[in-house]
This record gives structure tokens, C-alpha cells and sequence, in this order.
């Protein structure tokens, strides 16, 4: 059975469940499509009532759901308390800004006169990987409910209870049926859905090879996708940096979700005068780190997601390593039952070692050492990614210059790449293409429809 909640700090299963069948789903389309019938004519105020609504819920039962996620995917339960409220907040943020985003947009053509109104595309299916089980669906399904259209959520297969709660949070809500559903599938099952005529656009978040895949059913069958993918954010440290201050937010943007973020600082690119010293702290830091059960209040980092992401780590690791990285720190799993791996960095990093091109799932930090400003803005774009990024420096105009060169889709100046519900978020190159979050992030699956009044009088 391929959807499970196995607990990753003992690697015990808790529960299994069982696949949809294809009658199932078809059944579940249908729902959806007939739903969107009845969703597309509701007004704004009607959809931003069902979003309040659920947010609310969210929050009331914060307990529970946070705990949800850590006996799913390991996330600490602090941070997963996090997650919980972040996610109401992205719900609050869309009902209360949604119309006004979705408002006509008004052209004054030579002749006559012409709007833009958003329009909703139908049923949509999302495709959410497991890192973060609430946000990821949060910041997918909130515009797209304002747009009008409903959703067929199809989550990672480890988060299945998590996945479970938040189509019950919409039942709760008294949201029409079939406006949220959420599929029991698989990832090998959920392209072939695509081609279903009644889904209008897909949208995943994960990794590369399950966005070609999806992506590519979209295009053959001419429907719109929005990809998040992978992301080995460079972190940049440049000689004026004030250095305790960098070193403490290169700790948390390498270890925060147990270093399981798309936008996770990931290459640690010092220049030549401070590399010594970022170095040394930077280890210093990561060594004591608390490992350890997520539930216990005083644990900074909790296991991986799953015993296959910390296999696939380690074997990063290991190639990474035969091919002449060197082991700065940690480097091992930790020797006790669950997916525990070492706070780890890795330096002496070329070309030829894997872990140079390779995005690094989990609490490993790549460090590099650079002559000036120049090399860490050609090591950061030397990559098959383009998520985020960040430069630390004292001088706000060198920061803004450096940012302006490296090639990615969010860069931030002294503080690693993060989210929130007002700004938007989206990737370049191999990390996807398309936005989400924001103003900018509301109208990908809106048809943006002409309408124009002209006079009978006007020339053709
Ligand atoms: P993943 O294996 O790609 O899984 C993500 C989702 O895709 C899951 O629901 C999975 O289902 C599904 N899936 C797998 N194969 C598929 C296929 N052939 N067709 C359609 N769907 C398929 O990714 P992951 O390992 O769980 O997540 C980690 C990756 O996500 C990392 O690369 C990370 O950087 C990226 N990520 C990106 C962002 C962003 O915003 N850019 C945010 C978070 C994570 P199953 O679970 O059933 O296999």
C-alpha cells in the first residue's frame, strides 16, 4: 500500500490507506465539475465568507493539526504550529484582498471602450509535495476559490491524514461539495488524470522529475500549468557582513523544517576575507544543534521526512564525497530509530561532485570559499536552479546590485529567501516557472476575458 503515515522519528507505520479506484476519481471529477457550475456564480463576498471561515477553524484546532504534520513528516512541532498559522493567514489574506485583485481592469482603446474581467477556469488539480502539508495546498486553493474555480487536491502520499483534515476543514465550513476534494492517489497516477477534459489546469509543487511529467501531460492536452520545483538556494555572504548576525540566519535557513525547505539556503558562498570565520562559527553553531524527537519542546532539529529521504541523502553524501567533497561536519545519520541525519557541511566542492548541481534535501550545508564579489554572483548563477537566494552585506546598494545579477526568481538582502502571504513567490530556470502568493500569485488560472463596447459607427 503506497499511501501511509509512518511516523519518521521511530519509522514505525501508523496507518495505511487505500488508493482510489479510477470509478472513484472519475466520480470525484464529476463532483467538481458540477460544483464549478454553481462556485463560478457566486460572488466575491460568498467565496471570501467559505476562506474566513475555514482559516478560523484552522486556528481553532491548531493542536491538533500541527501535531498532525509532525507525526507525518518530522517538522518540529513549534514550527508546525507555524505552518498552521501561516496557512489561516494566507486564507484571511485572499478572502479579505481577493476582490479587489479580480477587480476589471479598465482599457481605453481608441475607439469605444474595453475591460478585462477575471474569469474562473474550472476544476484544477493540485499536485503538493509534503514538506510543508498545509501551506503548500493554503497558498494553491485560496486564490483559486476566490477566482471561482474547485479544486482536486491530490497531496503527497506520506501526508495522508494531513491531507485528510483540510478537506475536512472545508467540509466543516459547509463548502459546497465537490468545491474541495481531496484524491487518495498516488504520484504515478496523478498525471494520467490529466488528459480528463473536465480538468482545465494543473499546478504542482515538488520536485523536477514529477513536474515534467505532470507538465508535460498539460501541454500535450493544451492546459495551463504553474510549476514549483527544486530550488539550492546560494546564500552570499560578502566582507562586510555583520557576521554573528549572517551566521545566525545561515543556520536558520539551512535547518529550518529540519532542512527540508525548496527555498532553504543551501550553498554558503563566502568571500575570500570572512570565509575563516563564517566557517568556524557556522560549525560552531551547527554542532549544537539539539537532534532529536520533534514533539519535545527543546529539539532544533527533528528527523527527515521519511527513511527513503534520508537514504537518498546519504548516498548524495557518499557519491559526493568519493568524488573529493570533504566532510566538514557530521556526515552520518544519527545512531538511534528514525530518519535522524547529523547537522552537516560539506566544502572542497567542484564541478565534478555530484552535490555541486544537485539540490541537498535536508540538514547538509555545501560551503564554499570565493576570491571576491564577482565569483560568489558566478558560483550562485552556476546552477540548474533559479528558486531564491540571499546576499548579506552591511551596504544596502552593493546588496541591491548583487541581487540584480543573481539569476532567480526571489532574492533577499540580509535574511534568507522566506514566504508570507503578500509577497509573491515563484522560481526560474529548472525551480518552475509561474507565481503564487500575492497580487501577482491570484490570476494564473483566471481567464483574463476581454470585453469590448464599441458604437456601430466605429471603423473596423
Ligand atoms: P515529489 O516526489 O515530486 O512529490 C511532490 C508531489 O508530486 C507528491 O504529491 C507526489 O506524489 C507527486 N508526484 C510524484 N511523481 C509524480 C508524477 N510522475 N506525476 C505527478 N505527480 C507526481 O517531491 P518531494 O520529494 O515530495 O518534495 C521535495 C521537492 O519539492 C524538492 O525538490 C523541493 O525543493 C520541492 N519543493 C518546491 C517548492 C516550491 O515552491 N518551489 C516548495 C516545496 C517543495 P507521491 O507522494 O504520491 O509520490
Amino acid at each position: 500500500m503506497s499511501i501511509q503515515t509512518v511516523n519518521p522519528s521511530t519509522n514505525n507505520l501508523v496507518k495505511s490507506f487505500e488508493e482510489m479506484t479510477s470509478r472513484e476519481v472519475d466520480a470525484a471529477i464529476s463532483k467538481s465539475d458540477y460544483a464549478f457550475q454553481n462556485w463560478k456564480k457566486t460572488s466575491y463576498n460568498e467565496r471570501a465568507e467559505l476562506l474566513h471561515k475555514v482559516a478560523t477553524l484552522m486556528r481553532e484546532k491548531k493542536s491538533t493539526l500541527s501535531k498532525l504534520i509532525t507525526l507525518e513528516m518530522g517538522k518540529i512541532l513549534s514550527q508546525a504550529e507555524g505552518e498552521i498559522d501561516l496557512s489561516a493567514d494566507i486564507l484571511d489574506y485572499y478572502a479579505t484582498n481577493g476582490a479587489r485583485f479580480l477587480a476589471d481592469k479598465i482599457f481605453n482603446p481608441e475607439y469605444g471602450s474595453a475591460i478585462a474581467r477575471y474569469t474562473p477556469m474550472g476544476v484544477l488539480l493540485g499536485v503538493e509535495p509534503w514538506n510543508f502539508p498545509f501551506y503548500q495546498v493554503a497558498r494553491f486553493v485560496a486564490p483559486n476559490i476566490m477566482v471561482g474555480n474547485t479544486i482536486l487536491l491530490k497531496h503527497a502520499s506520506i501526508v495522508p491524514q494531513c491531507a485528510i483534515a483540510i478537506e475536512n476543514l472545508f467540509k466543516e465550513a459547509k463548502a459546497p461539495d465537490g468545491l474541495y476534494t481531496n484524491l487518495l492517489l498516488s504520484g504515478k497516477h496523478a498525471s494520467a488524470i490529466v488528459s480528463d477534459s473536465r480538468i482545465k489546469g494543473v499546478s504542482l509543487t515538488g520536485s523536477e522529475k514529477a513536474g515534467s511529467s505532470l507538465a508535460a501531460e498539460a501541454g500535450k492536452y493544451l492546459k495551463k500549468s504553474v510549476l514549483e520545483l527544486g530550488g539550492s538556494d546560494a546564500f552570499i555572504i560578502l566582507d562586510d557582513a555583520d557576521m554573528d548576525k549572517t551566521v545566525e540566519w545561515a543556520v536558520i535557513g539551512r535547518m529550518n523544517n529540519n532542512g527540508q525547505c525548496c527555498v532553504a539556503s543551501k550553498r554558503f558562498i563566502a568571500v575570500e576575507a570572512i570565509a575563516d570565520e563564517f566557517l568556524r562559527k557556522f560549525k560552531e553553531k551547527l554542532s549544537k544543534l539539539i537532534v532529536g524527537d520533534p514533539m519535545d519542546p527543546a529539539t532544533e532539529l527533528g528527523p527527515l521526512s521519511s527513511e527513503e529521504a534520508i537514504l537518498h541523502l546519504l548516498d548524495q553524501i557518499k557519491r559526493s564525497v568519493d568524488a573529493g567533497a570533504k566532510v566538514e561536519l557530521g556526515g552520518h545519520r544519527v545512531n538511534q530509530p528514525g530518519a535522524y541525519m547529523e547537522p552537516t557541511i560539506l566544502s572542497g566542492i567542484t564541478p565534478k561532485v555530484p552535490c555541486y548541481y544537485e539540490e541537498l534535501f535536508g540538514p547538509v550545508a555545501s560551503f564554499y570559499r570565493v576570491k571576491d564579489e564577482q565569483a560568489a554572483i558566478e558560483l550562485a548563477n552556476d546552477s540548474p536552479y533559479g528558486l531564491g537566494g540571499s546576499v548579506f552585506t552591511r551596504d544596502i546598494e552593493r546588496g541591491r546590485r548583487v541581487a540584480n545579477l543573481i539569476d532567480s526568481g526571489m532574492v533577499y538582502i540580509n535574511h534568507p529567501t522566506w514566504t508570507q502571504p503578500d509577497l509573491p513567490f515563484g522560481g526560474s530556470k529548472g525551480s518552475g516557472y509561474g507565481q503564487e502568493l500575492s497580487e501577482l500569485g491570484i490570476d494564473e488560472f483566471a481567464i483574463k476575458k476581454l470585453i469590448r463596447i464599441s458604437v456601430l459607427s466605429d471603423p473596423f
